[in-house]
């Protein structure tokens, strides 16, 4: 076995990992060593005996998608006797559930609607913001603002100072998958990895923070992976806009794309790739672990390889789940894992803010 820990070494002294020394912790079988390296830097990074989770819902205000991605089993085509917009009031319906549980935001993300143009993103943050103005706004993704860059023929950074002014607080880095074209192309129609990379750019550039994905195991090898790590890291490095980088696996059912692979990242590969993303995203604060994808177990052991942060209590979510990643907990659940696992649990809000609610919050007990 080849010896990773002269890369490790570098990386545990301060130095940066080149995309070479990326590929070969990645092609590495000692995945316990780059746990234990990627544990050490989070440690340092952020604080090592607590583990921070958010309280907020998925709201997928329609499914009407007018591109075709092969890993989704979420999307209708537009004219589909299945297809929903949802109202304001449902939107609101689900915001004021959210709240009442201790949410502090909503992450809002939809298909690509061949008819919304920005005025229409525009009326509905002006409203949510106008009810709800202490909620965190955490909505869209950079196809969704292609397919307004589309629509209205505005340019990114006009379409996200717009957005901002009407009360986007930041938003999800999703429908990134493997910001490789060669890969990208064949799964989807959507926006290249250039334009998803330029309205993280514009995102960034009018003041507002996002989060960075990757969903790996849809076709790609390791070179793929490192590639996205690096174009990841080169923006930050240019922006420093992304609070957090959150790596998960393909889920295969009810999708076409499940239908093809024949071979799926199994739970070390995840552990892996998350690890490795902590050591080689040495400009990135935090690494969230994806229990919804990977299970509470698997998110729990994540916790070891790098991740500081369990994502949200997904009060709601649509889109992975109808792709097959079907794990629930409750704030008390999660608690009480990230207790067990050794950390402390604390809330925070869509910025890493530590969110106090004081003697409301369900303490750390197994849920009967
Ligand atoms: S992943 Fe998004 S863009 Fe692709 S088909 Fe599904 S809803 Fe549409």
């Amino acid at each position: 076995m080849k010896n990773i820990q002269p890369i490790l070494d570098n990386v545990l002294a301060g130095g940066r990992m080149t995309a070479d020394e990326c590929t070969e912790l990645l092609e590495s079988h000692d995945y316990v060593r780059i746990g234990l390296a990627a544990d050490e830097v989070r440690k340092r990074k952020n604080d090592p005996d607590v583990v921070t989770y958010i309280i907020d819902r998925n709201i997928n205000y329609t499914n009407v998608c007018n591109v075709v991605c092969t890993f989704c089993a979420f999307y209708r085509r537009p004219g589909k006797p299945d297809t929903y917009v949802h109202s304001i009031e449902e939107i609101c319906k689900r915001i004021d559930e959210t709240i009442a549980l201790g949410g502090t935001g909503v992450l809002m993300q939809g298909g690509l609607h061949p008819d919304f143009n920005i005025e229409w993103y525009e009326e509905l943050l002006t409203t949510l913001h106008a009810k709800y103005p202490d909620f965190q706004l955490h909505c869209f993704s950079p196809p969704e603002i292609h397919n307004i860059h589309l629509i209205s023929d505005l340019d990114y950074e006009t379409i996200m100072e717009r957005l901002k002014k009407a009360g986007l607080n930041s938003m999800p880095g999703g429908g990134a998958e493997i910001l490789v074209d060669e890969v990208r192309k064949k799964v989807s129609t959507k926006c290249t990895s250039q334009e998803w990379l330029d309205v993280m750019r514009a995102v960034h550039s009018v003041g507002l923070r996002s989060t960075a994905t990757m969903m790996f195991g849809i076709g790609d090898d390791v070179s793929h992976r490192v590639s996205h790590l690096q174009k990841i890291r080169d923006l930050q490095d240019d922006t420093g806009g992304f609070t957090a980088f959150i790596p998960w696996t393909f889920q295969r059912e009810n999708t076409a794309l499940g239908k093809k692979i024949t071979k799926e990242p199994t739970g070390i590969d995840y552990l892996k790739m998350l690890a490795v993303s902590r050591l080689f995203l040495d400009n990135i604060t935090h690494i969230q672990a994806s229990w919804l994808t990977q299970g509470l177990k698997l998110g729990q052991a994540a916790l070891k390889f790098g991740a500081d942060d369990m994502g949200s209590i997904m009060i709601e979510e649509n889109v992975v789940s109808a792709a097959g990643a079907d794990t629930h907990a409750n704030e008390k659940e999660l608690r009480y894992q990230i207790g067990e696992a050794g950390y402390t649990p604390r809330q925070r809000d869509i910025l890493y803010r530590f969110v106090d609610r004081g003697t409301n919050q369900a303490e750390p007990a197994l849920v009967a």
